[in-house]
């Protein structure tokens, strides 16, 4: 990553910061290309998935025990 992709994600991120304060929505930043499961950083095998099949279990289960 060079140093202008940092500057460029870390003024997005102080955008959806601005935006969830303003409207009380998490507007973000959503990486598309983001390398991995947004919870254990694991591979994902589809780059539309936020969560790895393991932590989605886990959040499954951790539902199901509330109910
Ligand atoms: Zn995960």
């Amino acid at each position: 990553m060079t140093e202008f992709d940092r500057e460029m994600m870390a003024a997005l991120e102080a955008d959806g910061e601005y935006l969830r304060q303003m409207t009380g929505q998490d507007h973000g930043p959503y990486f598309i290309d983001a390398p991995g499961c947004i919870e254990c950083s694991a591979p994902l095998p589809s780059p539309s998935d936020a969560v790895c099949e393991t932590c989605l279990s886990t959040a499954r289960e951790a539902l199901a025990q509330e109910t």
